[in-house]
């Protein structure tokens, strides 16, 4: 076999099993090719890709604005290291601080670098702006959290598989409950090391869980009254995602420190960054942070293209639009049918809850169901589907697929 020879899907699993770590379980498909909403596999079947991602491709699969754009750079220059200056991060970073309204943004490439960041600047900050004692300060995070896979990001997370001989960990945080403003307020209370808070606006990996509404404003609130920067990892939630361009907007809340990731690239590349006011990030200083990749000239053309396409697209009101059809349908099929519990979340980040254990091997088994039948989403925790489609697709297509997703559980024999 000649390494460029069209594989069979089978083939191509094989290969990964063989040479590749098994560090993930991916859906039994080989994706080759994939235009706006759709995928299709090795053997030439189309499929809704109701995964994007894990929210990273919302403007959809090799958009052509934003594949230019990286084509045009690539051909120009792809490099410099930050040793030097470049033509393109400049522009990049003035379109996107007034895009998001801040005054300044510090480029990564993958979402957990770019957490990493926030919480180093946070920590500085505390130090000397705050005036915590050097070694002393804390960073509030919330239970079931999910920011990236670092050694200090595992470090704060809850989840046993993350984290299991991994150790040992980074010390200084502090985990509350989501969604519980009391458990907010007695970590901050009486203690006067903490130095951020950081929290998804919706709890995306683990399972699509919406806070009560009014929980992100009053936590900001919170933290403005105990001196405590506001973190928001939007590196899901973010770009149009849940029908506002940021999660935080549908409570009109203006993070301290925002994360970005993920569709920031529109799938194409990886690009990350924080963005902050000058109070926070002149904390950085030359030599105190870095990346050899972060800020490269075609991770600067794509993400401006990517995000001129969330508004030339409206995404973010499509988001908001057929997000509401999908919960209103499904949530109607649910009263019917007893394999679905609920269904839950914002704009067109949702997810259904199957009635069956966490242990239990049915919303993987759905899965496939739904593959079968031309739709690819995939379980979070056991027992919940997410489904997070490209932000591009219009109400016939989501239509079709409440169609094959009703179908497809109604069909469902355990
Ligand atoms: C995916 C994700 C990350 C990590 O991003 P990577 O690019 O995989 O490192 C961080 N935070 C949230 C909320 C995410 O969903």
């Amino acid at each position: 076999m000649a390494v460029l020879d069209q594989l069979t899907s089978q083939q191509a699993i094989d290969l990964e099993n063989k040479y590749g770590a098994h560090n993930y379980h991916p859906l039994p498909v080989v994706l080759s090719k994939g235009e706006g909403v759709y995928v299709w596999d090795v053997e030439g079947k189309k499929y809704y890709d109701f995964l994007s991602a894990y929210s990273a491709v919302n403007q959809g699969h090799c958009h052509p604005k934003i594949v230019g754009a990286m084509v045009n750079q690539a051909q120009t220059l792809t490099l410099t290291s930050r040793a030097f200056y470049n033509d393109m991060l400049g522009k990049y970073e003035k379109f996107a601080t007034e895009y998001f309204g801040f005054d300044k943004l510090l480029p990564m490439n993958t979402g957990a670098e770019a957490v990493e960041t926030a919480l180093k600047i946070c920590r500085k900050w505390a130090y000397e702006v705050k005036g915590i004692e050097e070694n002393e300060a804390q960073i509030v995070v919330c239970k079931n959290n999910f920011h990236g896979r670092t050694t200090t990001i595992i470090s704060f997370s809850n989840d046993p598989v993350a984290r299991k001989n991994f150790g040992p960990f980074t010390e200084g945080f502090i985990k509350v409950e989501y969604d519980n403003l009391q458990a907010l307020e007695e970590a901050l209370e009486n203690n006067d090391n903490i130095a951020g808070f950081m929290a998804e606006p919706i709890q995306g990996e683990a399972g699509v869980y919406v806070p009560s509404e009014g929980y992100l404003a009053a936590a900001k609130a919170l933290c403005e009254k105990h001196n405590v920067l506001f973190i928001a990892d939007e590196v899901q939630t973010g770009i149009a995602r849940t029908g506002q361009l940021l999660a935080v907007n549908h409570e009109d809340v203006q993070p301290d420190i925002l994360i970005l990731g993920k569709a920031l690239s529109g799938g194409a590349y990886p690009v990350s960054a924080v963005l902050a006011n000058d109070d926070i990030m002149n904390v950085i200083k030359p030599g105190n942070h870095g990346s050899t990749f972060g800020g490269n000239p075609v991770a600067a053309a794509v993400a401006i293209a990517a995000l001129e396409v969330v508004k030339d697209e409206k995404l973010a009101e499509n988001a908001e639009r057929l997000g509401k059809i999908f919960r209103e349908e499904l949530a109607e099929f649910a009263k019917e049918n007893e394999l679905v519990t609920l269904v839950r979340g914002k704009g067109l980040l949702n997810a259904v809850v199957i009635n069956d254990t966490e242990e239990s091997e049915t919303a993987w088994n759905i899965c496939l169901k739904l593959r079968d039948n031309g739709l690819l989403a995939k379980p979070t925790h056991g027992n919940i589907i997410r489904f997070a489609p490209p932000l591009v697709m219009n109400e016939e297509q989501l239509r079709d697929c409440i169609n094959i997703i009703k179908k497809t559980i109604t069909e469902f024999k355990k």
